[in-house]
């Protein structure tokens, strides 16, 4: 086994086959004594044929098969539970192989459906809106086990057309920088499960130096919870501002290397009395202006534990014209999964009460 396999899955004993590259797959066959092609058919097995064991991939030898589940492993995790709401959004609580568990959730969509990703269990921002923030990082995922909640969904769900993914789940992202980038040059390879760069958005709270980074790597759509107007609303929010203010995080956007044709998406929870007044509608324009954004307004679920106050209706309608009647495009988001705890901030639930 080549040390680059075991370096990157380090909670596997074997290499997990869902988060190695093509040229990772034709390393280790050709190290299994096999020709490099073998490689790329296992990869296709793993996304495409969305095998669990070894034993249908025909195409390959028995003796084949029977070393191949002696030296690695494609099981993935277990669904654990699956929560459905009114509105069809489904969340998964997937078991991992630790007995970690993380939350993914497909939404679906009129012509194509949605899956929100975890990358971490837990998460170690802190932000004090939202419910994974409050249970501290317990581990960074592995690229396979990112790649695997795509795996896992599209066996539970034959009938769904995932062709969008967004890294929203738990965690942040870019706080667990490589195997991130990983799994989605995974997700994004003609031999993986084949999600469009043009599809694929990470969600950032504002990680600046990692924000750059990705930039020289990928190309890939963007999305940052921004939440305020200004630093000090902004850091009574959300800690990371106090190491990377407003001024540092929007010069980083305004060079961030877009995909063609797309927009920064600003997630904006509005907050009743603390972030949704006319006043910051009209900083929110300001700021956001040398910028090609878009605004998803997301009016603040109300969490029976938390400290703030849902918005009301009027607020909501009244910020959204504002931002409007000054050319940025501003979307109220539908909350959807509401009912079962899968909406923006809502994820953790589940996981508390099954670890
Ligand atoms: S909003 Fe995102 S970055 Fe902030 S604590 Fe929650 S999961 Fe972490």
């Amino acid at each position: 086994m080549g040390a680059p396999l075991l370096k990157t899955e380090v909670h596997h004993r074997r290499p997990d086959l869902a988060g190695l590259t093509l040229s990772e797959l034709e390393t280790f066959m050709v190290e299994l004594g096999q020709n490099t092609y073998r490689g790329g058919q296992v990869m296709r097995w793993v996304h495409h044929g969305l095998a669990v064991s070894f034993d249908g991939m025909t195409n390959l030898s028995k003796a084949l098969r029977e070393e191949l589940a002696t030296r690695a492993s494609i099981c993935g995790p277990v669904v654990s539970a699956r929560t459905e709401s009114e509105d069809g959004t489904t969340k998964f609580l997937l078991q991992l192989d630790d007995g970690h568990c993380v939350e993914t959730v497909f939404i679906p969509g009129d012509d194509h459906d949605t899956l929100c990703v975890s990358s971490q269990v837990g998460c170690a921002m802190g932000c004090r809106i939202c419910r994974t923030g409050r249970m501290g990082l317990v581990r960074n995922l592995t690229a396979g086990e990112i790649v695997s909640q795509l795996l896992s969904v599209r066996r539970e769900l034959p009938e769904s057309h995932i062709t969008n993914v967004v890294f929203m789940g738990m965690g942040e992202p870019l706080a667990n920088f490589d195997q991130t980038v990983r799994a989605i040059r995974i997700m994004t390879h003609p031999n993986g499960p084949q999600i469009s760069w043009r599809r694929l958005t990470v969600s950032t709270c504002g990680f600046v130096p990692k924000i750059r980074e990705l930039g020289r790597e990928l190309r890939v759509k963007l999305a940052v919870s921004l939440n305020a107007v200004t630093d000090e609303q902004r850091s009574a929010i959300m800690p990371i501002n106090r190491t990377y203010p407003l001024a540092e995080l929007l010069a980083a956007l305004k060079e961030y290397p877009l995909p063609r044709g797309s927009r920064i998406t600003f997630e904006y929870v509005l907050i009743g009395g603390f972030n949704d007044s006319d006043a910051d509608a009209r900083q929110l324009v300001r700021i956001l202006n040398p910028i090609r954004a878009k605004v998803n307004l997301i009016p603040l679920n109300q969490d029976p534990e938390g400290e703030f106050q849902a918005p009301s209706p009027a607020r909501v309608l009244r910020f959204q014209e504002i931002l409007m009647s000054r050319s940025l495009m501003a979307i109220v988001r539908r909350s959807r999964g509401q009912d079962i705890l899968a909406a923006c901030g809502q994820l953790a639930s589940g996981v508390e009460a099954a670890t």
